[in-house]
């Protein structure tokens, strides 16, 4: 697949700068920009606008490349946007699809702008899935462009609005991050499966069997995640992150959520939100704050300069990995593993001086 030498040429010629697959090391950080702008809403024109021009001229070449729709061997040529998505999207598919996942570790969807190389990815996809919610905030326009020529797919989708949260500082916008509270996440892997069904009706027994045993892997993980979270006393859980990628989890399994930058991360933090965290650190005494793996952890290093200069210690509790998958073969590169790995860092780190025996008081209440 993708051998059109008309597209290659273009794509090449208007700056293709690689994508992120399991194998690649080297995931496209140049989409990384600061174009950052209030509430989420960064349409980052000028990217968009090229992105889009670029797609129509893309369209117009494709009907002499369609043979590259399918993938290799006759699987369904599937392209998706978050690493979570492309997991459960890999583990449904399983031999009848070939993914290609465009946003790798570290990668910070808010802000991820298509590469040419995307562009070509996902015009020749046969289906697309994305988060929705306007978690990919720069790739809205383009996904939207995509629905209609190709099935596109919010994964989000299947999920009944009143579990979805509107937090106030999103100004009347649902929070994306859905997939920090599993059984929201499990619904997307039903979406996955019936879209991939209707695209594909032959395999559909099989998304159907493997989608079964994934969401049975699920269901423990979150039974497993309820478990974990009640050896820290009430009082101690309380998350306080770079960014606001944990509602759902603090919701789900019982954790006041704090955080320096809102739901997006294209709302910068300003000295204020600093000063309000370590007012909150120093007062309840919580012992550790965390780093993301897709946000720079000067911020949070700010957090804990600050509480140092109202005379309190706060430690950095580890790295969690909130809107990226980690580096495959580890751990934190598939779904389940993200979330055990956090769930770990989390409980050890806020459980630091909690005595034994007052752990065992709180278990089970
Ligand atoms: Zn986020």
């Amino acid at each position: 697949m993708e051998h059109c030498p008309i597209v290659s040429s273009m794509s090449s010629r208007l700056g293709h700068q690689g994508h992120w697959s399991r194998t690649d090391t080297t995931p496209d950080i140049g989409s990384r920009s600061r174009d950052r702008s209030r509430g989420g809403r960064v349409f980052a024109h000028g990217a968009s606008t090229f992105a889009a021009f670029l797609l129509v001229l893309l369209l117009a070449v494709l009907p002499a490349c369609a043979g590259d729709a399918r993938g290799g061997e006759g699987r369904l040529n599937v392209v998706t946007t978050i690493g979570m998505i492309t997991d459960i999207v890999e583990r449904v598919g399983g031999d009848r699809v070939v993914v290609t996942g465009l946003m790798g570790p570290g990668v910070d969807p808010h802000l991820y702008k298509a590469s040419a190389g995307d562009v070509r990815r996902l015009s020749s996809a046969e289906v697309i899935f994305y988060n929705g919610l306007h978690l990919e905030a720069a790739m809205a326009e383009l996904l939207q462009q995509m629905d209609g020529r190709t099935r596109t797919r919010a994964v989000t989708d299947g999920v009944s609005p009143n579990r979805l949260l509107t937090p106030p500082e999103f100004e009347g916008q649902y929070d994306p991050h859905l997939w920090s509270d599993v059984t929201l996440w499990m619904s997307a892997v039903e979406t996955v499966a019936e879209t991939l069904a209707e695209v594909d009706p032959e395999g559909k027994e099989h998304y159907r069997e493997n989608a079964a045993a994934l969401l049975e892997e699920l269901e423990e993980l979150h039974e497993w995640v309820r478990e974990r979270v009640e050896e820290l006393p009430l009082a101690r859980r309380v998350l306080v992150t770079a960014h606001d990628a944990f509602n759902y989890f603090g919701k789900a399994y019982g954790f006041e959520v704090e955080a320096l930058q809102g739901l997006s991360t294209a709302t910068e933090a300003g000295t204020g939100d600093v000063q309000r965290l370590a007012r909150l650190i120093t007062d309840r005494e919580i012992p550790a704050i965390f780093i993301e793996s897709s946000i720079p952890r000067r911020n949070v290093e700010a957090v804990q300069a600050a509480v140092r200069s109202r005379g309190g210690e706060v430690e950095i509790g580890g790295m969690l990995f909130s809107d990226a998958l980690g580096d495959p073969g580890t751990e934190e590169g598939t779904y389940a593993g993200m979330i055990r790995h956090n769930v770990n860092t989390i409980v050890g780190a806020l459980s630091s001086g909690v005595e034994p025996d007052r752990v065992a008081e709180t278990e089970g209440g």
